[in-house]
């Protein structure tokens, strides 16, 4: 039985609009269209590019874009009342994300939506990152404190496959997220469709 449930951020809860993004970047730089969609998706330099403050939070206006269903069925899974479970009433929630400081902090002053989760795993507090084996272990234990889950009652989310097929290496049950239609359909395979 699922009892804890690890979302990645960047494409699962937030959209990443490529377009947006760099449009907006370019108005900061020189680079031309090409060599700032490399450094902003492809390059391990991204995070030193971010702190090279030449991104305002205007930028990150423009390349997040929440995703509403996502949403709604994060707040419903918190919501939800489990009655087989004897000392909790939800799901707990973790967020799984290879972030820096300067964008989570924005992503959390934006998107109340963190509120829900019962705990954070972001990279840059652990110096390591996904697919590393080490974060997933940090997530599971936290699982474990929160909800007394194991890796297989963990269900895991992310887009990249990557990091669904290592998730998978250490027993958690792991789902790759494309759309919506097929999250509310993996719910119901795994029992937690009930009232979403
Ligand atoms: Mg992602």
């Amino acid at each position: 039985m699922i009892k804890a449930i690890i979302f990645d951020l960047g494409r699962v809860i937030v959209d990443v609009n490529d377009t947006d993004a760099v449009k907006a970047l370019i108005r900061y730089t020189k680079k031309d269209q090409a060599s700032v969609h490399f450094a902003l998706f492809y390059s391990k330099h991204y995070e030193n590019f971010t702190l090279g403050r030449i991104l305002p939070a205007e930028f990150y206006a423009a390349v997040k874009k929440h995703r509403p269903k996502v949403e709604q069925l994060i707040r419903k899974l918190k919501q939800k009342k489990d009655k087989l479970k004897v000392n909790s009433n939800h799901y707990s929630l973790i967020l799984l994300s290879d972030t820096n400081k300067l964008h989570f902090e924005f992503i959390l002053k934006n998107y109340p939506i963190l509120k829900e989760f019962n705990d954070v795993v972001v990279s840059y507090k652990h110096n390591c990152k996904k697919p590393s084996k080490k974060i997933f272990l940090i997530a599971l234990k936290k699982a474990k404190s929160l909800a007394g889950a194991g890796p297989d009652e963990c269900l895991y989310l992310d887009d990249l496959i990557e990091n669904i097929e290592d998730a998978r290496q250490l027993g958690i049950t792991a789902m790759q997220y494309t759309k919506f239609h097929d999250l509310v359909a993996a719910f119901k395979r795994f029992g937690i469709n009930r009232g979403i």
